[in-house]
């Protein structure tokens, strides 16, 4: 087994198509595979491949003058957790969709290490809020205690929930979480320039670090994560549904219709029911051979994608 690791860094970028070169060939030459973005802002990735090819890839990013002090979260995995290597560059490393200027750095929320979350939650003040950042499959399968769970599917829709339900954070203390850390940078940001919440937080290395320190703690259930695994349990709480039959179950499964391809939560009883179709739409179309089938094994690009 290797590892996978996941990691972001805000950092001026003033050359960001040779950045894309470098990282290409870097991760060729060590047979990564994986998601790396690169913008102006910085980087943000999350990279798998053999125990020493991860090693000789983070000794070359720390050897680089702008990619110096990551805080890299490893976990047990390797490249084929991807379907393949692919490197870009964005204008933002997560897509949020707005002007720079109203997630700007110089406003991002304060950083509360792990310790610091779990005594607030723990002692939770009356003024305090919890908002998931992250989308609707995430969140479906595990999440914090008692936090707000706004229903969308990308994360960019999430400027829209907050402009729409401000009073939910009006005088409130904001603590805003998400995978790994890198949305809450920017959104956090965005809410700070709302001047409405009394203070806003976000997680230092997200849900993945206080569930390294808590992992009996305040979240419960899944922690999705944007590769082969797609979810890691967390604790036995299972929070998600058959989307069927709506029996307890968070397991994901795809719509074995191509067409349709769904990302859903199906149980086993409903995966026999169902042919391993979303619906009996689905299994109508194909049991009459009128539409494709996807390829039986499933591969992490049928995921749903972060942004
Ligand atoms: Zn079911
Ligand atoms: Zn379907």
């Amino acid at each position: 087994m290797g590892k996978l690791i996941v990691f972001y860094k805000y950092v001026t970028v003033q050359y960001p198509e040779q950045i894309v070169k470098w990282q290409k060939a870097l991760c060729q030459e060590l047979n990564l595979k994986g998601r790396i973005i690169i913008a102006t802002e910085g980087i943000n990735a999350t990279v798998g491949g053999e125990d020493h090819e991860i090693q000789a890839y983070v000794t070359a990013m720390e050897q680089h003058e702008l990619f110096g002090q990551i805080d890299y979260k490893y976990a047990e995995g390797s490249a084929d957790l991807f379907p393949r290597l692919y490197v870009v560059m964005r204008d933002e490393i997560v897509n949020l969709g707005v002007p720079a200027e109203l997630r700007s750095r110089a406003y991002t929320g304060q950083h509360l290490t792990p310790a610091e979350v779990h005594e607030l939650l723990t002692n939770r003040p009356k003024d305090l809020v919890v908002l998931d950042t992250r989308n609707d499959f995430e969140w479906a399968i595990g999440t914090f205690t008692d936090a707000i769970l706004p229903d969308i599917y990308r994360f960019r829709e999430l400027p829209e929930y907050i402009d729409q339900n401000l009073d939910q954070f009006k005088d409130k203390q904001v603590l805003m979480f998400c995978t790994a850390g890198v949305r809450c940078e920017p959104i956090t940001a965005y809410l700070n320039q709302k001047q409405v919440a009394s203070k806003v937080y976000q997680i230092e290395g997200g849900i993945q670090r206080y569930i390294e320190a808590y992992p009996d703690g305040y979240f419960r259930g899944k922690n999705y994560v944007f590769d082969g695994r797609i979810a890691v349990r967390v604790n036995s709480d299972v929070l998600g549904k058959c989307l069927l039959c709506e029996t307890a179950y968070d397991d994901y499964t795809n719509c074995l219709n191509a067409a349709c391809n769904k990302h859903y939560l199906g149980c086993p009883d409903c995966l026999v029911k169902y042919q391993n179709c979303c619906s009996e739409k689905c299994q109508n179309l194909v049991v009459t051979a009128q539409t494709h089938t996807r390829p039986a094994r499933l591969l992490p690009k049928t995921s749903p994608s972060k942004s």
